[in-house]
This record gives structure tokens, C-alpha cells and sequence, in this order.
């Protein structure tokens, strides 16, 4: 769970001015302006990072 409802204090500056954004999931601090966002981890799948011909093209083609 990426949950900052229980962050109670600025994780930059330890300060509990915070504001909690719900909609983004993020929490702002109003002393040093740090934006935090519980980060989640973005897996890149290296196979998918190229895109492949989904099917071989067939080499039927007929030159005159
Ligand atoms: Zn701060």
C-alpha cells in the first residue's frame, strides 16, 4: 500500500506542517515546500521495451 495517511511529518524536514493531498497521494510540506510522494515501484519489463513484429512476415510475396 502507497499510504501517506500515516505520515504525520515532513520526511525532508521532519516538520509537521504538512498537508496531505488525497487525490494525488501526496503529502506537502509547508516549510521547505517538499512535494513527497510514496514512490512506487515502476518495473520495466526488458522485454517489452522493443517493439516486435507480432508475427513474421511471410515471404510469400511474388516478384514479377
Ligand atoms: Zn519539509
Amino acid at each position: 500500500m502507497n499510504n501517506t495517511s500515516h505520515i504525520k511529518e515532513c520526511p525532508d524536514c521532519a516538520s509537521p506542517n504538512i498537508v496531505h493531498s488525497q487525490d494525488r497521494d501526496q503529502i506537502i510540506c509547508r516549510d521547505c515546500g517538499l512535494i513527497y510522494e510514496p514512490l512506487t515501484p515502476v518495473v520495466e519489463e526488458p522485454a517489452k521495451k522493443a517493439k516486435k513484429p507480432a508475427k513474421k512476415a511471410p515471404t510469400k510475396k511474388k516478384k514479377k
